[in-house]
Parts: structure tokens; sequence; C-alpha cells
């Protein structure tokens, strides 16, 4: 049964899930982190629950988190850097989440820049990093992630965008054992972008998997949309852009989103 036993079972982890903290339901696990943090919840705490009654996405979007099915968790990190490197660690979450996904599911799923893990130009799996700053100085950052991973019926405004995993492999998939697998990867993952200062180290693995690299996309930034083709990332997460003139852009995350010219790819 998926919860704090059958997951501590299979942790392999030296700090990451060590404090670990298992709701049947939460409002949403970010919110939850928060909470936390508050009471003292240290470096490494996971949040994890089996359903979100208000899951969140980027820019007060909503994440659809029904129970018995998914995987949503929060993981809390203190880090010692400055505030303007936190939007990487989006980055970090998103390679080590397609990883374990690749290897417990043996799915050949990938990235969509920066944030959201896709299959077959679906959508399994959604991060949103959030922190927060006083005296120029991060006291916590929370990074969530949902992952579809049971066969489910999505809203019809995702049925186009929306897939799950045991739907795109066609087997089951351990919750327990993709989450542990999912620490293990991250906490390797962070040193070596602690160890770097930037994500230098998990470049070539993160382009490779980036499944917009060499793709024509659409960069809707609120201040105008634009095209071109994307070529990969920087050390720093953005996303280089090459413009119809040659000219190459870098995009940052924060306000943007980027899609496909004939689809959500
Ligand atoms: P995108 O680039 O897909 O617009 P985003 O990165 O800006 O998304 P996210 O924070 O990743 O936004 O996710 C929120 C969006 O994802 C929602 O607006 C909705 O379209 C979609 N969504 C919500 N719940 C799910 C889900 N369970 N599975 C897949 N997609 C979902």
């Amino acid at each position: 049964m998926y919860g704090t036993e059958s997951i501590e079972s299979l942790l392999t982890t030296k700090w990451a899930g060590r404090t670990l903290m298992f709701y049947d339901q939460t409002d949403s696990t970010n919110v939850q982190a928060v909470r936390e943090v508050e009471n003292g919840a240290p470096h490494g705490t996971l949040i994890v629950a089996d359903r979100q009654t208000a899951g969140k996405g980027r820019r007060g979007r909503g994440w659809e988190s029904p129970a018995d099915t998914n995987i949503y968790f929060t993981l809390v990190l203190k880090p010692d850097f400055t505030p303007d490197r936190a939007s990487m660690l989006t980055i970090v979450m998103a390679y080590s989440v397609n990883k374990a996904i690749q290897q417990e599911a043996r799915l050949d799923c990938g990235i969509k820049w920066p944030n959201d893990i896709v299959v077959n130009g679906r959508k399994v799996c959604g991060i949103l990093t959030e922190m927060k700053v006083a005296q120029g100085r991060i006291c916590h950052v929370v990074i969530g992630v949902g992952i579809n991973v049971g066969k489910q019926e999505f809203p019809a405004e995702l049925s186009e965008k929306a897939t799950c995993l045991e739907e795109a492999c066609g087997a089951e998939v351990s919750r327990s054992s993709l989450l542990a697998r999912i620490m293990k990867a991250f906490e390797e993952d962070y040193k070596t972008f602690i160890d770097c200062g930037n994500l230098r180290g998990l470049l070539d693995g993160y382009n490779q998997a980036l499944v917009n690299r060499g793709a024509e996309v659409r960069v809707l930034d609120p201040k105008g949309e634009y095209e071109g083709t994307a070529l990969g990332i920087t050390e720093n997460g953005e996303l280089l852009v090459e413009t119809g003139n040659g000219e190459v852009v870098e995009v940052y995350a924060g306000e943007v989103s980027v899609r496909g010219i004939y689809g959500y790819v």
C-alpha cells in the first residue's frame, strides 16, 4: 500500500526524503510544505499526498490531482546559495524525474523546457518551484512535482494534452518505487549542481532529454510572442532559441511557456 512505510522501505538516500510526511489529502503539497517549514521541517523533508484539493501549477494555474492513482510530492530545500539560482532547481528536478521515469517505467520520455515531462507529445509531469527570500537570502525552496501514474479520465480540456505512465508503458508502475528512485536521482543531481555552482555538470544529459531540441517553437512571452528553433539550454537554464534573422535569444523561464508550432511539444 502506498504510504509512509512503503516509501521509507525503498528509500536509499542520505538526506532526501529522510524526513517524510504522508497525507491522504492536502490542499497543495507546496502549501503544506511551507507550513511544515514554519514548524521547523529540515532540508530534505519530503511531503507526499495521495490527493490534492487545490494542486498548483505555474502562474496561478491548477494541477488536476485525483486520489489513488498519482504522485504528488514536495521536497523542501534550504540551500546556501543566492536566490537568483533557485530557478535552476526546477531544471535539476526535471532532469532527475525524467531519468527515474525512464528507468522505472522503461519509457522513452523527455523534458519539455523548463518544467514538464512528456511522453508521446503529452504531459505526464509538471514541476512548480517556489521560494521564500528574506534580506537577500533564501529561507527555503519548495519543489512540487505532480506525476500522472495510473489510468484515469482527464478533464476535457486536458484530454489532448495529458497522459499517464501506465497508459504509455502498458504496465503497472509502483508509486513508492518511482518516488524512491526520484529521491535517489535528485540527491545525486543536486550534488552535481552544488559542486558546479550551475547546471554545467547536467547540461549534456538535460539537452539530450530535451524534446524541444532542434524543434520549431513558439515562445509565449507576455511581452510579445515569437518563433524560432530551440537549440538547448545554457549553464544557467535559459533556453537558447534561434530566431529567423539568425539571432540567438536566451529565454528565461520565469514568465514564459514554450509550445511546438504544430502542437503542445
Ligand atoms: P504549459 O507549458 O503546459 O502551459 P506550465 O509549465 O506553464 O504549462 P504547469 O505549472 O506545468 O504549467 O502546469 C499547469 C498546467 O498543466 C495547467 O494549466 C493545465 O493545462 C495542465 N495540467 C493540470 N493538471 C494536469 C495533469 N494532471 N496532467 C497534465 N497536465 C495538467
